[in-house]
């Protein structure tokens, strides 16, 4: 039997990446183009058909050799329904029958996949999670990105609002986070946010060489707070190490909630290092977790870096197609 091939296709806010993956994950073509989503729904959806012929084609294919396309979509969404609600970070769309309309004019299968659940069946797929049946991905950059794999399942829930981890609450009636809670995950250790508790401890007045930076640019970002750290910086560290603590909270957490082989960690805030990052949350869960069984996930860093974005979306598209729904 000839394999099988998947097209995937990631829709971000700045560019839509695409690309024909097969079954044995194998990535046959990828390319990246600008979103343009100050346009609206109609020209990007009209990119998005022509980047999946034009992945098609530099993979040497026609669309008669691909099973079926997936679309990994930013905000909220429906993945039951095929649409696009109302996407933060894409101006215009409300209620976007994105599937149907890219199903209508590839002529293929479609299916449509939040786009942090994505990524995390990409390393679960094809990366850090492969070989695995249970895994919880979270993905560290402005935001807490969170995926859920159970079973060899994705966990979307009722309201295909599932594994929204970086709203779970570590610290009851603590920061407000930009969803309206207080105390998300999100707003102490996400990369943004442990760039703004730095710069608020600087603005009250704590001595740090952060201020020097903070001196000559609008604000400090996470990479300005692990600099600092590494280099011995008292506040950064201490900083930093809170984020850590906060993500091994979260880590313990999962552990009881799904009993995962394997929590990944993506994103942005990654590139801060075994060292600085990994290290430390994995002495901190271990320290924290409980002593009725031994059963503290790996934590490990994810190993698709920005295609598995694309990667997973062509993943759902495979799985979309195992279970039946397409
Ligand atoms: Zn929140």
């Amino acid at each position: 039997m000839a394999t099988r091939r998947f097209v995937g296709i990631d829709l971000g806010g700045t560019n839509i990446k695409g690309g024909v993956v097969d079954e044995d994950r194998c990535v046959l073509s990828h390319l990246s183009i600008p979103t343009e989503a100050e346009h609206g729904p109609d020209p990007v959806i009209e990119l998005m058909a022509e980047l999946v012929d034009r992945v098609i084609d530099q993979a040497g294919l026609s669309k008669t050799d691909i099973e079926a396309v997936g679309i990994g979509s930013p905000g909220s969404m429906s993945h039951t329904r095929g649409i696009i609600i109302k996407p933060p970070n894409l101006p215009g769309w409300e209620n976007v029958p994105l599937r149907d309309r890219i199903k209508d004019k590839t002529g293929l299968p479609t299916t449509l996949e939040n786009d942090a659940n994505a990524a995390a069946w990409g390393e679960f797929w094809a990366g850090a999670g492969r070989g695995t049946r249970h895994m919880v991905m979270f993905t560290l950059g402005t935001g807490v990105g969170g995926g859920i794999i159970t079973d060899g399942r994705l966990l979307r829930g009722h309201f295909d609002n599932g594994a929204e981890l970086g709203h779970t609450i570590i610290q009851p009636g603590g920061r407000p986070c930009g969803c309206g809670q207080k105390g998300c995950l999100e707003a102490y250790a996400s990369a943004s946010y442990t760039a703004r508790r730095a710069t608020e401890a600087v603005q009250a007045g704590e001595s740090s060489s952060l201020a020097d930076v903070l001196a000559q640019q609008d604000e400090l970002t996470s990479e300005d707070v692990v600099n600092a750290a590494v280099q011995g910086d008292a506040l950064a560290t201490r900083i930093f190490d809170e984020t850590c603590h906060y993500l091994a909270v979260a880590c313990v957490n999962m552990q009881h909630a799904t009993n995962p082989e394997r929590i990944v960690l993506a994103g942005g805030m990654i590139a801060a290092g075994e060292d600085a990052l990994l290290k430390p949350i994995r002495e901190k869960a271990a320290e924290m977790t409980w002593q009725a069984a031994d059963d503290l996930p790996e934590i490990m860093f994810a190993s698709l870096g920005n295609d598995a974005g694309f990667i997973g979306a062509a993943g759902a598209a495979w799985l979309a197609r195992e279970e039946g729904e397409i």
